[in-house]
Parts: structure tokens; C-alpha cells; sequence
């Protein structure tokens, strides 16, 4: 359960990224922020796993107040939740292996992930992974060879690597065509569903949300203006 209690967060420059956000995400949904530009859906996201650090409030993840972490408490947190980019944030020169692989590294010992050491199970799990979002034939190839619906594939893979109880998403379909961001958000949903990984997505169009989300949370000017399932949105706007 992730439960935003009375949080702000004001940047350095005096934006507000959030306002009085009062929000509790249940496991397993599948929640859809959709808002302008600049109405706080990344800073609401990236929050989560303290990219961000909101300036007052609580801010709990399965129970803790994230915002007392420091940083062994970091890691951990980051272990436990996936991120997905826009810009998907492979590493361009590796493999879509290695990169996949990269799921793995919260979770080896130190000394291993120096050395870039994975066991046996790291790699039949990251194989595994290629293969549900349908990308195992491009395993051995370099990262940026790859499209851009490709790519944002291997890093659903490498999320699914990682074995996360959330997945964050913020715009993962931004630079995409509709016809790939359909396939991206398909396998999204598909992911939450099987594995019942809670899944917090930030997208620009309210018809895309409107088909894949169980909830929507509208933002402006980083407060929460509609919070409620799918059904209700039409009455609202
Ligand atoms: P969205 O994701 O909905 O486009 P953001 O969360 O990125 O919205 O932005 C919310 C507000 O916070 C905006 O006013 C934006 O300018 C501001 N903001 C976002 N990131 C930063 C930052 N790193 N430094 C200063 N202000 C920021
Ligand atoms: P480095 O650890 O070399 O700084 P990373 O590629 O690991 O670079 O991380 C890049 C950015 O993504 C950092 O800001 C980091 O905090 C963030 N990050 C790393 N791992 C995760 C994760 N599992 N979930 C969310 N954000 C992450």
C-alpha cells in the first residue's frame, strides 16, 4: 500500500510540485495520473521512490514513512520499486541482456554488482523476462539498435528482472506512436495483472487512461482535482 498523508513538495525555486496530496493506492491497482504539463504528475510519481523528497507530510510505502530513509533505506526502496521512463534509460552500448540483467542488481551482494556478476537464476529470470514482453529474439543485441517501443520492451523487461512490488511509469508512452503506446500499455496492464504488481502511470491523454486504468487521479497545479474509478470520470468533466 503507498498512502500519501497531507504531502507538499516545494522546489528550490518556489515551483509546488505538490499540494496537499491526500492519496492511498491499495496493492495490486493499476492507477493512471493524467494532468497538463507542470500539474505534478512526475514529481507525484518520482516521490515514490524518493527521486524527489517531498517537503512535508508522510509519505509511507507498505508501511514505513519513505521519507525518513536515508540511505541503505534508499536502496532498498528502489529495489522494491521498478521505474519505467520515457526515454527508457537503457544503457545505449550493451546488450538488451545486460541491460535486463541491470533488474538484478539491487538484489546480488555488493561485490557482485562491481563486477557485474549474475547467477544462474539472475539470468534464466532475466531470459524469462525478455520473453513475456515478446523481445527474447533481441537478447544479444545492442540496446540502441533497437525502436523506441522496443527499447521501452527491455525496460519493462528489466523492471520484471528486478521482481518489484510497485512499477512507477512516468510517460512511458510519450515518444511513442499510438500503435506502439497501445502495445507498451498493454503489456503494462498485462504485468499488474499476473503478477498483481501495483502500477502507478503518468500519462498526457485521458482516452488512453480512460482504457487501461482501473483509477484515475487528475492533477493541476500539483493538487489531486478527481480521484475515482474509471466510471465516474465521464460525470466529472
Ligand atoms: P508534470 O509531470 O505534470 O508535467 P511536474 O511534476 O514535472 O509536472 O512539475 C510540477 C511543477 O514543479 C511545475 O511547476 C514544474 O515547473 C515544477 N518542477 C518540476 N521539476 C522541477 C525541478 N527539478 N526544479 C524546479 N521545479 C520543478
Ligand atoms: P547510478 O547508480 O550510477 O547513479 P543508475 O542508472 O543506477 O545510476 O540510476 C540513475 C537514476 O535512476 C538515479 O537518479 C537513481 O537514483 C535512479 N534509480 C536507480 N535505480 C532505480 C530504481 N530501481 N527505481 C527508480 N529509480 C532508480
Amino acid at each position: 500500500m503507498i498512502e500519501f498523508n497531507d504531502v507538499s513538495l516545494v522546489y528550490p525555486n518556489g515551483h509546488q510540485g505538490l499540494k496537499d496530496v491526500n492519496v492511498t493506492i491499495e496493492d495490486g491497482e493499476f492507477v493512471v495520473i493524467v494532468g497538463l504539463s507542470g500539474a505534478g504528475k512526475s514529481t507525484f510519481i518520482r516521490s515514490i521512490n524518493r527521486l524527489v523528497t517531498p517537503t512535508a507530510g508522510e509519505l509511507k510505502v507498505g508501511g514505513d514513512n519513505i521519507l525518513d530513509y536515508k540511505s541503505k533505506g534508499l536502496r532498498d526502496l528502489r529495489t522494491k520499486v521498478g521505474m519505467i521512463f520515457q526515454s527508457y534509460n537503457l544503457v545505449k552500448r550493451n546488450s538488451v541482456f545486460r541491460n535486463v540483467l541491470a533488474g538484478r542488481l539491487g538484489h546480488t551482494g555488493t561485490l557482485r554488482s562491481v563486477f557485474n556478476l549474475f547467477s544462474k537464476d539472475d539470468k534464466a529470470l532475466a531470459y524469462e523476462s525478455l520473453k513475456r514482453v515478446n523481445i527474447d529474439d533481441k537478447i544479444y543485441s545492442r540496446a540502441d539498435q533497437l525502436s523506441g517501443g522496443q527499447q521501452q520492451r527491455v525496460s519493462i523487461a528489466r523492471v520484471l528482472t528486478q521482481k518489484p512490488d510497485y512499477i512507477l511509469a512516468d510517460e512511458p508512452v510519450a515518444s511513442l506512436d499510438p500503435p506502439t503506446s497501445h502495445q507498451v500499455m498493454k503489456y503494462l496492464r498485462k504485468v499488474n495483472k499476473e503478477d498483481n504488481i501495483t502500477t502507478i502511470v503518468n500519462l498526457h491523454f485521458i482516452d488512453m487512461a480512460m482504457e487501461y486504468a482501473d483509477r484515475i487521479i487528475g492533477m493541476r497545479s500539483g493538487e489531486v482535482v478527481f480521484d475515482g474509478p474509471v466510471s465516474e470520470v465521464s460525470e466529472a468533466t
